[in-house]
C-alpha cells in the first residue's frame, strides 16, 4: 500500500470541494483491498461516512429513494424493499458475507470493480507480470489466453472480458433504478442501463461518472402493480461467492400471459446485463416452459464464450428458465 492522506468530509459541499484529486471512501470493502494490492493508488481519501446520505425514504410518486451511504444490510432488510422490491433484497443477501454487507454501501456497491484475478495482480504490466488493459491501459489482457472460467460471455471486447461482479446492480437493472450524482458540473441523474459502460477499447473506463462526481441517491421507480420478482444466483459455493450466472426478473402475468417483464443477468456480462432480447421474446406470450426456453435462447444468442467458460452459456439459459418459472408461477 502506498502512502495517502485522509480527510473526513462533514458535508456534501466539503466532500465535493476536496474531491478533484481524491477518492471517496464509503465502506472501504473494495477500495482498501485494491489499495493493499496497489491496484488503486489514491493520493487522498475523502471519507464520506458523515454525509447525510444514509436514509431510505418513500418518494411522493410511490418510488423509493436510497441514500448512497445506506449499508447493504439495511437496504436488504428494509420493510419497503422486502415488500415491494424483493428482487433487490434477495440479490443483496446473496452477496458477500454479513460482515461485508454491514459495511458495504449502496454507492460503493455500484462502483465495485471486477474480480478478474489478472486485474488484481500487482505485477501487471511489469516484465514477467500479467498484462491488464483495465488496470494499465495498453498492456494487453492476460485473461484472453489465461484461465478465464469465471469471465464474461456477453459484452466482451478484444481488450477485456472481465465480468461485472455486483448482485445488487443486476436487481437494480431489472428495477430500472436511477442514480443521482453531484459533481463539479452540478447535479444530474443517470439511468442504471447507462451507468456502467462496455469495455470496448477503453476497459479502464467503467461507468458514466466524471472526476469528482459523488453518488448521492439511487431512486427506484414505483413498484409495478401486480408484479412478482425473484433473484436466482448460481455459484461454486452456497455462500460468500460471486455469481457464475444470476438472473433478476420482474414479471406480471395476467390470464396466463406475460404483460410486464424485465430481465437482467449477472455473472455473464461485462456490465449488469439487461436482456432486451429475452424481454422481447416474453412480452405478451403465454407463461410456459416453451416461452421461457425461447427467451433464454434469445438472451444468449450473442454469447461469445472463451476457452474455459463455454459452460456458462447453458448455465445462464437454465438460470433464466428457472427464475422465469419462479417469477411467473
Ligand atoms: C470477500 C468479498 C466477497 C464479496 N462478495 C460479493 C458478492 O458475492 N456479490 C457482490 O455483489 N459483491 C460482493 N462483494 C463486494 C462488495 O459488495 C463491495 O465491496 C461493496 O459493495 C463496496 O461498497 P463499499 O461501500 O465498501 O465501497 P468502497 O470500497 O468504500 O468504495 C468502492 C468504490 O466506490 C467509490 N465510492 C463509494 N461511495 C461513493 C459515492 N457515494 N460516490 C462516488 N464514489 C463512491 C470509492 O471511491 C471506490 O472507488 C464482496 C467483497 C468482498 C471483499
Ligand atoms: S479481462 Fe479485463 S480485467 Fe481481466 S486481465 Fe483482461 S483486461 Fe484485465
Amino acid at each position: 500500500m502506498e502512502t495517502f492522506s485522509y480527510v473526513k468530509a462533514p458535508s456534501i459541499d466539503k466532500a465535493l470541494a476536496s474531491a478533484s484529486q481524491a477518492k471517496f471512501i464509503a465502506g472501504g470493502t473494495t477500495l482498501v483491498d485494491l489499495m493493499k494490492l496497489s491496484v488503486e493508488k489514491p493520493k487522498t481519501l475523502v471519507d464520506i461516512n458523515l454525509l447525510p446520505l444514509d436514509k431510505i425514504e418513500k418518494l411522493p410518486d410511490g418510488g423509493l429513494r436510497i441514500g448512497a451511504m445506506v449499508r447493504n444490510s439495511d437496504l436488504a432488510w428494509n420493510a419497503d424493499v422486502q415488500k415491494s422490491y424483493a428482487v433487490l433484497s434477495e440479490a443483496i443477501l446473496s452477496g458477500a458475507s454479513p460482515q461485508l454487507r454491514n459495511m458495504a454501501t449502496t454507492g460503493g456497491n455500484l462502483l465495485q470493480r471486477t474480480r478478474c484475478a489478472y486485474f488484481r495482480e500487482p505485477t501487471a504490466g511489469m516484465p514477467g507480470g500479467y498484462g491488464c488493459n483495465k488496470r494499465a491501459p495498453g498492456t494487453g489482457c492476460a485473461a484472453l489466453e489465461g484461465f478465464n472460467r469465471t469471465h464474461a460471455i456477453l459484452g466482451t471486447s478484444e481488450h477485456c472480458i472481465a465480468t461485472h461482479p455486483s448482485d445488487m446492480c443486476v436487481a437494480m437493472a431489472a428495477l430500472e433504478a436511477v442514480i443521482h450524482v453531484e459533481g463539479p458540473k452540478g447535479k444530474r441523474t443517470i439511468a442504471i442501463a447507462d451507468f456502467h459502460t462496455l469495455p470496448g477499447d477503453t476497459p479502464n473506463i467503467e461507468n458514466a461518472l466524471e472526476a469528482g462526481d459523488l453518488i448521492t441517491y439511487v431512486d427506484l421507480p414505483k413498484p409495478v402493480e401486480g408484479a412478482k420478482s425473484t433473484y436466482l444466483k448460481l455459484r461454486d459455493r452456497a455462500s460468500y461467492e460471486f455469481a457464475l450466472s444470476s438472473a433478476a426478473i420482474v414479471a406480471r402475468v395476467e390470464g396466463g400471459h406475460i404483460r410486464y417483464i424485465r430481465v437482467a443477468m449477472g455473472g455473464v456480462g461485462t456490465k449488469p446485463w439487461r436482456s432486451r432480447e429475452a424481454e422481447a421474446a416474453l412480452l405478451g406470450k403465454p407463461a410456459t416452459a416453451a416461452t421461457f426456453k425461447a427467451a433464454a435462447e434469445a438472451a444468449l444468442s450473442k454469447a461469445k464464450p472463451q476457452k474455459d467458460n463455454a459452460f456458462k452459456v447453458e448455465l445462464a439459459k437454465r438460470c433464466l428458465v428457472r427464475s422465469l418459472k419462479t417469477a411467473t408461477s
